[in-house]
């Protein structure tokens, strides 16, 4: 039975690790390691000190399928609608941009990390998190690979699923496989950073305001905000829930938004949030914070490649269909 290692438990690691399982079932023992102390990534939901059923979304907050993506990943949309993971997006977000004509947009009654827990949980995978991958090297037919305070493990096939410049960062073979020109392709890949903070309001709190979610676009720091329950339609927001969680996405270096919030009550400051709940204290706060938030500049998709078992793709567009073909 080959030993297969997939690195990030956020979606591509969490998909990939499901497909795996459902399309070589006994013939690989798969193991999924993540720095991170859950699953979610980037598709990360936090859950209120004092009521663990209040959940907010402090990356990814809902999903859209364009016409050709409902089509090609249909499969995938309609296992996650029919086990209640994704209900369709009912709520108003304002300034949302179009998205392509037909498109449809999803959100997550139980938070976007529903979404990753489910392909988990379908993998049988043996899934570990505080396992920060350090080095990946050639070792034989397969790699040996180190983490952080454990002995190195070895793997028959490593699959790499975090941002390209954290798998630049790793030590051992995986540069001095890639050809100089591969290297630079991935060197040239940039991610801009994002940053979002949850607060959890007391029950009973009333919120009024007609939208789930609001794009910003004349405030320099903050760029969303979003009424958790009311996005994922699960109340109105008038306190139906034992408190709402309220969460912004925002611009900034990630010291700068620590200073505030450990000084200040930053929705004061900014005087975007929405007017029912600046005078309410919030219960608990929680931050989120990536350095590799978004893509910014793209890897050409075609690519992605495999040598030696060592497999890499982009994170955010990473071809699944690429790795089985290239695994099968
Ligand atoms: C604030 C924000 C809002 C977003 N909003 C949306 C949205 O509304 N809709 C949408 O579709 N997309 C959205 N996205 C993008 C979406 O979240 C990502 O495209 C997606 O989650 C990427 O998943 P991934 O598995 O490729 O990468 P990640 O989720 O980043 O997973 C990589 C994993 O690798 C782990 N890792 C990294 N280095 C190591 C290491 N050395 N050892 C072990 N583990 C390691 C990390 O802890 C992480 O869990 C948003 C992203 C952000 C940040």
């Amino acid at each position: 039975m080959s030993r297969v290692l997939i690195v990030g438990s956020g979606l591509t690691g969490s998909i990939c690790a499901c497909l795996l399982h459902r399309q070589l079932f006994n013939k690989v023992k798969i193991s999924v390691w993540d720095k991170a102390s859950g699953a979610g990534g980037r598709m990360s939901t936090s859950q209120s000190p004092s009521n663990r059923s209040c959940t907010v979304d402090l990356g990814a907050q809902y999903i859209t399928a364009t016409p050709y993506y409902a089509k090609v990943h249909k499969s995938f949309y309609d296992e996650l609608l029919l086990c209640g993971i994704l209900k369709p997006l009912e709520a108003t977000i304002e300034g949302m941009l179009s998205n392509a004509k037909g498109s449809i947009n999803y959100v997550t009654p139980s938070g976007v990390s529903s979404i990753v827990k489910h392909y988990l949980n379908e993998s049988g995978a043996e899934v570990l998190f505080g396992c920060r991958v350090t080095h990946v090297r050639l070792k034989g037919p397969g790699w040996e690979v180190c983490r952080q305070g454990a002995s190195p493990e070895e793997f028959d096939v490593v699959v790499l699923t975090m941002p390209i410049p954290q798998i630049l960062q790793l030590q051992g073979d995986v540069r001095s496989m890639m050809s100089e020109a591969e290297r630079q392709m991935l060197e040239d890949v940039s991610y801009s950073s994002r940053f979002a903070l949850g607060l959890f309001y007391k029950a009973g709190v009333r919120i009024t305001i007609p939208w789930a979610a609001k794009y910003v676009s004349d405030n320099p720091r903050i760029r969303y905000i979003a009424i958790d329950d009311k996005k994922r339609n699960l109340g109105d927001g008038t306190g139906a829930r034992p408190a709402g969680p309220h969460d912004a996405e925002l611009r900034a270096p990630a010291g700068v938004w620590r200073r505030w919030l450990h000084t200040l009550r930053f929705r004061r400051l900014c005087g975007v949030c929405p007017e029912d709940l600046r005078g309410s204290e919030d219960l608990a706060l929680k931050f989120g914070g990536w350095g590799f938030g978004r893509l910014e500049r793209a890897p050409p998709t075609s690519k992605q490649r495999t040598q030696e078992c060592l497999i890499w793709g982009r994170a955010d567009a990473f071809e699944l269909q690429n790795l089985l073909q290239r695994l099968l």
